[in-house]
């Protein structure tokens, strides 16, 4: 038998969200939807549809290389100069890619929060590095002063979801500053903003605007989300010139594909798309934070494009009833959050199929 690193042996994998394939098979069920991934309720813009189809006959050949016309785009959209964007084949990528840059093995550790994204501690273990989960207060707000409290010398770095996965709660971009301020020499405060476009208002959070005043600063972004490019896989980083540098030379080359570039440019450039999609999720989250309690369910806040709540019967019990009636949430037991679900806000008609569901199955 071949060996392997003792870290793969027991390695926890990745729980994506099921899809709506699975459980029309399971259930032979013709209508299913699925509010589990925080995906684009809206699908894919129209525009990015015949874009990608214009370009099919281009995909003999390979794509440029950090995929210059995007990261321009992305630069003029976002008012960040080229030296500091870098993309990658999702935001997952720009995570490992950090990992590979900066843990090192059985020196290094990291720090994020408990109930936190799955990524960062599966990436810490795969690079052989500690992972330090800061506990969070009640009702999970994010208490950032205590991230700074658990960094040492050997932290490489600390990792804020803003707006949260699965919480839903934003750090405010005054305390995100004070984190960076005052966390070790070298290490890097990633701030992951993969739900960042439904923040209300957006100026109150993101440190974006101030990239420049800090030289430990990396945000992350996905076109997964606000974008409706979920199945393209394309996100990107915002980093200091000299780290996106070394990034770079050490990356895997072509991780981005042709056609995933000519779509997220596009999708970038649709703002009618991308205001839609903005309107269609804050409406639905006010909807959700009304509707939820009237069936006896706790519900927290949120800034982003789904909502985290506590059902009045198990989760897990809550969970099933629901994919029997043709619709996928997301139990939080694998955030350690065994009570509690995440339901990604969908079409108006979706919501509203959803809570008729859940109350049918809560009896309430
Ligand atoms: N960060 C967070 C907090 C997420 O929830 C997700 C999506 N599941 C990602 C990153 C990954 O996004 P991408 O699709 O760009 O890899």
């Amino acid at each position: 038998e071949f060996s392997v690193r003792s870290e793969i042996l027991d390695f926890d994998p990745y729980t994506p969200g099921l899809t709506i394939e699975q459980i029309r098979e399971r259930y032979g069920l013709a209508n299913v939807i699925k509010l589990a991934s925080n995906e684009n309720p809206l699908g894919a813009s129209p525009v990015v549809q015949k874009v990608m189809a214009k370009n099919l006959d281009r995909i003999f050949r390979y794509p440029e290389n950090n995929t210059p016309k995007l990261v321009t785009e992305i630069s003029k959209h976002i008012g960040v100069p080229r030296e500091s964007i870098l993309v990658g084949n999702g935001s997952d990528e720009i995570i490992d890619m950090l990992f590979r840059m900066k843990a090192r093995p059985g020196v290094s550790n990291v720090i994020g929060y408990e109930h936190s994204f799955a990524m960062y501690r599966m990436c810490a273990k795969l690079a052989g590095v500690e992972y330090r989960e800061v506990k969070r207060g009640d009702p999970f707000e994010l208490p950032l002063d205590k991230l700074a409290k658990a960094a040492d010398e050997n932290t490489a770095m600390v990792f804020v979801t803003s707006p949260d996965n699965p919480t839903g709660q934003a750090a405010s971009v005054e305390d995100l500053s004070v984190l960076a301020g005052v966390l070790p020499k070298d290490c890097l405060l990633v701030v992951d903003e993969a739900y960042i476009d439904f923040v209300w208002p957006p100026e109150s959070y993101t440190p974006v605007q101030a990239y420049d005043k800090f030289d430990n600063l990396v945000v992350l972004r996905t076109f997964s989300k606000a974008y409706g490019l979920a199945g393209l896989r394309v996100g990107y980083g915002i980093l200091p010139p000299k780290l996106l540098g070394y990034l770079k030379n050490a990356r895997i080359p072509f991780t981005v594909n042709l056609l995933a570039e000519e779509a997220a440019i596009a999708a970038l450039n649709d703002d009618a798309f991308y205001n839609e999609t903005l309107q269609v999720v804050m409406s639905g989250r006010e909807y959700f934070m009304e509707a939820l309690p009237k069936i006896g369910c706790k519900v927290y806040p949120s800034q982003a494009n789904f909502v985290m709540f506590e059902p009045t019967k198990p989760a897990q019990t809550v969970f099933k009833s629901l994919l029997k009636k043709g619709i996928i949430v997301r139990p939080l037991g694998s955030f350690g959050l065994g009570k509690m679900i995440r339901v990604t806000i969908g079409t108006e008609a979706e919501n509203k199929q959803f809570i008729k569901a859940l109350g049918e199955v809560l009896g309430a």
